[in-house]
């Protein structure tokens, strides 16, 4: 096969700085380093992680000037001279998590993640808001060929993380899970991935747009925390038997729920906590967690592996969560939507717009 062609510049989306101006310009194609590959970026999803480095509302700096995104799918163009385990036209992801030191505890044990030296892609690193995009060969997610990159965009994100949290959950099939946030981005995945799971789900968002779209994907209840009058009596009410459901997994962008979730889990349930509201706490009563032996955890994007599997689960037909596509150009105006809590699903940029 013949070698691409790379051109010299590309457009990508630049943050200047947090919460200015974002700048739509001609940047240079990077060059991959010895284990790196350079990525034909095609569909770039847009997470609300993208909208919390802009903002930079997080206790972790951003690289500044930057360009976000973590949720690129398209083809390997360049291998760094270390690289043997992609070719040249092979399908890939860019992930959150871009790289990490493979020699910590964490890295030794498949955890990752939790890396203290981690790389992370439209963050501390240039990320997929470009067309082309440089990656960690080690790390890229493998997409099989002939796969629908705009479909599987969101999954390298969204999908991955809301994957690891159901299994960190450990609700078992025919059980019930309430999913907060299930009308956008990560939610609707989890709404995808629990039904392939066996799992019932308690939807909770707010809006007709989302509760329309939960029901599209089988969702039997919807509750809107905005018109409930008591959310913690509606959730356990929802439950099969009054008591509750076994897990919780928390992916709104407020903190409200994430003090609510302790209350109406079930005894001996679990809450997953996924959503990363900016200055925001986890509170709980002390004597009711005890007492109903609640468990309360966090679960951050998933390893290696957890990705092979999320993007298995896509390839095998099980996973398909709306999502509209528009021009990379458009990105301050999904940016604009998703603050307002105006977006039903995902966006997907079509980096080549
Ligand atoms: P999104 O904007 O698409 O969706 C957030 C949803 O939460 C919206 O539908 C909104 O209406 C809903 N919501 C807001 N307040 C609510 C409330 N009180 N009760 C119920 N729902 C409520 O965002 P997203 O892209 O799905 O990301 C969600 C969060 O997850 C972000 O904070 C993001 O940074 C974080 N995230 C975490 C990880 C991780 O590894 N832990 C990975 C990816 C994203
Ligand atoms: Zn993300």
């Amino acid at each position: 096969m013949a070698a691409p062609q790379i051109p010299k510049t590309q457009m990508a989306q630049v943050f200047e700085k947090n919460s200015g101006p974002i700048v739509f310009k001609e940047i240079p194609v990077p060059e991959p380093g010895p284990d790196e590959v350079l990525i034909n970026i095609k569909y770039s999803g847009v997470c609300h992680t993208d909208l919390h480095a802009w903002h930079g509302d997080w206790p972790l700096p951003t690289k500044l000037p930057l360009v976000g995104g973590h949720e690129g799918a398209g083809e390997v163009v360049k291998l760094g001279s270390l690289v043997n385990n992609v070719q040249v036209g092979d399908l890939a992801g860019v992930k959150w998590l871009n790289g990490s030191c493979s020699s910590c505890d964490y890295c030794m044990s498949a955890d990752e993640p939790l890396c203290p030296e981690p790389i992370l892609s439209g963050y501390t690193v240039d990320g997929s808001f470009q067309q082309y995009c440089v990656a960690k060969a080690a790390h890229v997610a493998k997409i099989p060929k002939g796969t629908d990159l705009a479909a599987i965009a969101p999954v390298l994100c969204a999908g991955i993380t809301v994957y690891k949290g159901l299994k960190e959950s450990e609700v078992r099939p025919g059980q019930t899970i309430a999913i907060v946030g299930a009308g956008g981005g990560l939610g609707s995945l989890a709404l995808q991935y629990a039904k392939a799971m066996g799992i019932h789900v308690i939807a909770i968002d707010t809006g007709d747009d989302k509760k329309e779209m939960c029901e599209s994907m089988g969702v039997k209840t919807f509750i809107d925390f905005a018109k409930s009058k008591n959310v913690v009596k509606d959730v356990q009410a929802a439950s099969p038997d009054g008591m509750g459901p076994h897990a919780v997994i928390l992916l709104a962008v407020s903190e409200r729920p994430f003090q609510q979730a302790a209350e109406y889990v079930r005894p001996k349930g679990t809450v997953v906590c996924i959503g990363l509201p900016g200055n925001a706490f986890l509170k709980a009563p002390v004597f009711e967690s005890v007492v109903r032996m609640i468990r309360i955890k966090g679960s951050y994007v998933g390893n290696r592996k957890d990705s092979a599997e999320a993007i298995d689960f896509f390839t095998r037909g099980l996973i398909k969560a709306p999502f509209k596509i528009v021009g990379l150009s458009e990105l301050p105006k999904v940016f604009e939507l998703m603050e307002k809590g105006a977006i039903a699903g995902r966006y997907v940029l079509d980096n080549s717009k």
